[in-house]
């Protein structure tokens, strides 16, 4: 099969659907190629047994701190239904000495105290305050103080409890990212932009509700693996055990190391930025339970924050996010690994994984082992974008190159550890793409399937 189109995307997560949806949107014909058996890539969703288990990504906020994603939410009509993207109520707490505290990332905390003192909650409302007047961008970090900065540097200054029981548990549970290696830039700009906590909301069908609702008016090919792209004068080659293709322009939407991978022939100014976008690797876990159960502290809460703890990083309540995640009267919890947790059992088996959490998290939830129905491990290689100074060096070069025939999109192009940035990077994609087509020659439609 040999087809000749305007562009095809590699990778069906929120990056590279948001780009095909853009491009068709502009009179492109594209065609979306992804490897897995479905859409959506670490937003997915898997339904078992009665239970909507996020695999990967678990909620989004407001459209203030989400702009590109919430544009696209409406233009696929997705909140025409006031219940689609419900509110998460008490959606971060913080676990220490033995309960949860709520309220964490919200003004409300530094009154109820999120587990801090007085002089750790007044140092955190400083440095708050001087971020937020520090005209962060999270679609340009590496503006947003030195490149060599680490987390560790940003928060060397401020009270300990500040990195040991909040920050620094935040940025290890959540991103996966240790504080001495992670570069503080993107961290400050994220935090910023990402608003209160208050604004947490969830898609009631899922995570994967936005890819699947784009990909519905796509043209996407599943199960269909890229080996290789190879720009030549007739278009770019696009090698696959499935068939080889060829397309005026590519759009490779999968993570940066991916991306090197298939196109070993970038130019030296991408090359160089691919090598220097590393990932952390993530690894969580979910069971479910026959019944719902909730640590002591917040009832209700979704998400704790674990700061002492060497194997969990965050415990999730999915079925307080939303009740629709489990079965009436029964549960379903998910639990993060810390980095080093990550790293030490990623290629363990599953019953090891397993066994070794249920242990953990009877901490927060007593009696939980003895309720496990089934149990779920998600292993994410490329887990999320691990930003270190040296990726900040190599980004102004990077997005200044000119448009060419090869482009990519993801959430490592802003380093923004979130669905976000890979939105956002769409946009950013789909007019260099089209300028390229433009100053190249006119659209083509698709030759033969
Ligand atoms: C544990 C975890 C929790 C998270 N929590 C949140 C959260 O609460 N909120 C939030 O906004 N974000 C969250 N994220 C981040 C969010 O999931 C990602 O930022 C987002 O999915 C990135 O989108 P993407 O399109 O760039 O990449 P991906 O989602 O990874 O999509 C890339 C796609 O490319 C495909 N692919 C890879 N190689 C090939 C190939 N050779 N050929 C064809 N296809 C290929 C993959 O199968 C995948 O479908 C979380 C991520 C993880 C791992």
């Amino acid at each position: 099969m040999n087809t000749s189109m305007d562009v095809a995307v590699v990778g069906a997560g929120p990056a590279g659907l948001a780009t095909a949806h853009l491009l068709t949107g502009a009179g492109c014909t594209v065609r979306v190629l992804e490897s897995a058996d479905a859409v959506g890539g670490r937003t997915r969703t898997l339904r078992t047994d009665g239970h909507l288990i996020d695999t990967g990504a678990e909620m989004i906020p407001s459209a203030d701190a989400y702009p590109a994603t919430w544009r696209l939410i409406r233009a696929m009509g997705l909140d025409d239904d006031p219940e689609a993207i419900p509110l998460v109520r008490d959606a971060l707490s913080v676990w220490w000495k033995g309960r949860s505290h709520r309220h964490v990332g919200r003004p409300l905390g530094l009154l109820t105290g999120m587990g801090l003192s007085p002089r750790a909650r007044w140092d955190l409302a400083r440095l708050q305050l001087s971020l937020g007047r520090a005209d962060l961008d999270p679609e340009h970090p590496e503006r947003a103080g030195p490149a060599e900065a680490t987390i560790a540097d940003l928060l060397g200054p401020h009270h300990p409890q500040l990195r040991e029981r909040l920050l620094g548990p935040l940025a290890a549970g959540f991103f996966g990212w240790p504080m001495e290696r992670a570069a503080a830039a993107p961290f400050a700009a994220h935090l910023v932009a990402s608003g209160s906590t208050a604004t947490w909301r969830t898609y009631r069908d899922g995570m994967d509700t936005l890819p699947r609702a784009l990909a519905a008016r796509l043209d996407v090919r599943t199960d269909h693996p890229v080996t290789a792209v190879a720009p030549g004068p007739d278009g770019v080659r696009l090698d696959s055990p499935r068939g080889e293709l060829t397309a005026r322009a590519v759009v490779l939407a999968v993570p940066a190391p991916v991306a090197a991978r298939l196109y070993p022939d970038a130019p030296a100014v991408e090359h160089e930025y691919l090598a220097a976008c590393g990932y952390a690797p993530m690894l969580r876990l979910s069971l479910m339970l026959d019944a719902p159960l909730s640590p002591r502290g917040a009832r209700r809460g979704f998400a704790h924050l674990v700061p002492d703890d060497p194997l969990i990083g965050v415990v999730t309540i999915d079925h307080a996010k939303h009740p629709g995640r489990a079965p009436r009267g029964r549960g379903l919890i998910s639990m993060i690994a810390t980095p080093t947790a990550a790293r030490d059992l990623f290629d363990a088996p599953d019953d090891e994984v397993t066994r070794r959490f249920v242990e953990r998290v009877e901490r927060h939830l007593p009696g939980a082992g003895a309720r496990v129905r089934g149990a779920v491990a998600h292993r994410f290689r490329h887990g999320l974008p691990l930003p270190e100074p040296r990726t900040m060096s190599a980004r102004p070069a990077f997005v200044d190159r000119p448009p060419a025939a090869v482009d990519y999109a993801g959430d490592w192009i802003s380093s923004r550890p979130c669905s976000e940035g890979a939105v956002a990077s769409a946009y950013m994609a789909a007019e260099r793409v089209f300028a390229f087509l433009t100053a190249t020659r006119e659209p083509t439609p698709i030759e033969a399937t």
